[in-house]
């Protein structure tokens, strides 16, 4: 373990499970337990679940499970050390430097934060340099028609064109070429040498909401392509949790957010007064971007580009943001293809205009059907109709289905009674697809096909299940612990996921005398961390978990693994080929 188990023990019991998930979450109280709709997917009804009694938390959902410090690894998006001094400074304790052995698992987030704020600031000055940023400063300054002071708000910067400037900076910093590499900020080619990965691009930071630069998109000043470059993946940023600007807008969005494609629109808006604008990077948005969004606001208007490509993803934006229970309106910009466009040729005002008139995505959709159809010709009226139809079928509210089919039936002069019927019908079908599939599901998880975390369960149900009874009453019981410590050894476990919990928890209790999930996390992905607290949630919920439970588990662990010594597929190759000799 990296940090001394009674310091984690301490960082534990200073940072209540209920008290730090309530500030991500709203927890409602349900019997000794709470319940709160889950921060890793998204849902209408809880099934995210805390136990203030065992310090953990579950989702019946998606799985998602730990303790204070995997909660803090999922929704923070950060490694097992950085969990646990964010931990430690929520509650005002210092992690004494020997208590840190050297963290060698790979390349660190702080190591790629320090790098990144250094290449930042190459960037920055490369801009600003009179001969290498001369062409730079004229695509920002005159031809995108960038103040200076916004230039700087940004922290905007230019990567030269070069191979190598990049990287022979960063080196006389101290940085390595693997962590550049991992940072994205270099590449490495066919023949072992290492290049600048950002090269005679315009350069956007991006920032998270606690000032760190966590990545960088880069644009170019023509029109070669690809447009624009971002950073991939590292150990410090995750492109499907961040957004562009939020470091900037979360202060100054408690009403609205606007979402707009590309970085170059958000800092028009922004110089424009706009400040609660942001842009996702260079993707289309995510669910776990839906979910920042909502963290922040309760109404966010869709800006996208007006073209084919960008109302398709004004789609997929709609359905996600109004999935978390955000107010979604759609801004709708004619003569200009985008907010920095718009702005420059109608003002600041006239946007403010439109930001006030955007529409609901059912007045958006129908204005889209209706300029598709004639609804003079009455079979185009019926396509049209049917369209609207389905459209209505995904509102949850009756009421809301209501009144928007009184509308519809007085543009299409067709009566509420049938539309509404129509829309039952789409529902129906669609509840009964939606069963059929959740049944699918149930299958596939059942049958094991789904299971990343323990693939070996597949081919060994029975054990798996009674090694998972056995793993999460050993940590439900201190008693039952040293029970199954003493009675079986590693060797007795069938799957080989399970067989690794059990050392690792066998393990912790040979050398603190106890268990806590937070002694054997750093060994386990969160993923796996999530399964090995499933055992604990599953048990909890059971009567009966007593000393007899745990004798009978163990025999019969041990029945399945004899079993399994005789019936494996080797041994009985092994037979075949034997036979074949004697004929
Ligand atoms: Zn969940």
């Amino acid at each position: 373990m990296i940090i001394r188990p009674e310091i984690i023990e301490d960082i534990k019991s200073r940072n209540d499970i209920e008290t730090v998930i309530s500030s991500y979450v709203r927890l409602k109280r349900a019997g000794s337990n709470l319940n709160g709709l889950c921060p890793f997917h998204s849902e209408k009804t809880p099934s995210f679940t805390v136990f203030p009694a065992t310090q953990s938390f579950y989702c019946f959902g998606c799985g998602a499970g730990g303790d204070v410090i995997t909660f803090v690894m999922r929704t923070e998006n950060v490694d097992y050390v950085t969990a646990v001094r964010i931990l430690a400074e929520r509650s005002g304790i210092t992690i004494p430097d020997e208590n840190v052995s050297s963290y060698s698992k790979g390349v660190s987030r702080q190591r790629i934060l320090d790098m990144n704020r250094e290449a930042a600031k190459f960037f920055h000055a490369a801009l600003l340099d009179e001969k290498t940023g001369a062409e730079a400063r004229r695509y920002l300054l005159d031809e995108r028609k960038l103040s200076m002071a916004v230039v700087n708000h940004f922290g905007l910067g230019y990567a030269p064109n070069s191979f190598g400037a990049v990287h022979d900076h960063l080196k006389k910093a101290g940085f390595t070429d693997e962590e550049m590499i991992t940072g994205f900020l270099c590449g490495k080619s066919n023949n072992g040498t290492v290049y600048d990965y950002f090269r005679n691009r315009v350069i956007f930071p991006i920032i998270d909401v606690s000032g760190n630069v966590v990545a960088f998109g880069g644009r170019v000043m023509d029109n070669s392509l690809p447009k624009y470059l971002n950073t991939s993946d590292t150990p410090a940023f995750k492109k499907s949790k961040n957004l562009f600007a939020l470091n900037f807008a979360k202060d100054k969005c408690a009403d609205m957010l606007i979402l707009c494609e590309g970085y170059m629109d958000v800092i028009a808006l922004h110089a424009a007064g706009f400040e609660f604008a942001v842009a996702t990077l260079g993707t289309a948005i995510t669910q776990e971007q839906a979910r920042i969004f909502s963290r922040y606001t309760k109404k966010v208007v869709i800006s996208y580009d007006s073209d084919e490509a960008g109302q398709r993803a004004a789609d997929k934006a709609f359905k996600y943001l109004q999935e978390v229970g955000l107010d979604v309106k759609i801004l709708k910009m004619n003569g200009a293809k985008d907010p920095d466009e718009y702005i420059k040729k109608f003002g600041s005002e006239k946007f403010a205009g439109l930001l006030d008139d955007s529409k609901s995505r059912f007045q958006f959709e129908i204005e889209k059907i209706l300029s598709k159809y004639d609804i003079a010709n009455t079979d185009e009226k019926v396509k049209a109709s049917y369209e609207i139809c389905k459209i209505l079928s995904t509102f949850t509210s009756e009421v809301e289905r209501d009144v928007y089919a009184h509308k519809v039936s007085e543009i299409l002069k067709i009566p509420k009674q049938s539309i509404l019927k129509d829309v039952e019908r789409i529902m129906r079908k669609k509840n009964s697809d939606a069963k059929k599939n959740f049944r699918n599901e149930i299958y596939r998880n059942t049958s094991g096909f789904a299971d990343r975390v323990n693939p070996e369960s597949v081919s060994n149900m029975k054990a798996c299940r009674t090694e998972e009874a056995i793993l999460g009453l050993m940590q439900l019981k201190a008693e039952l612990l040293k029970k199954a410590v003493s009675e079986l050894t590693a060797d007795d476990f069938v799957t080989s996921f399970n067989k690794k919990v059990f050392e690792k928890i066998s393990e912790a209790y040979k050398e603190y005398g106890k268990f806590d999930i937070a002694f054997i996390s750093d060994s386990f992905s969160v993923d796996e961390t999530s399964r090995v607290t499933k055992m604990l949630v599953t048990r909890e919920r059971l009567d009966n978990n007593g000393e007899e439970i745990m004798s009978e588990l163990i025999k019969s662990l041990k029945e399945e693994k004899s079993n399994e010594n005789t019936g494996s597929i080797d041994d009985i190759l092994d037979i075949i080929s034997r036979k074949k000799q004697e004929d």
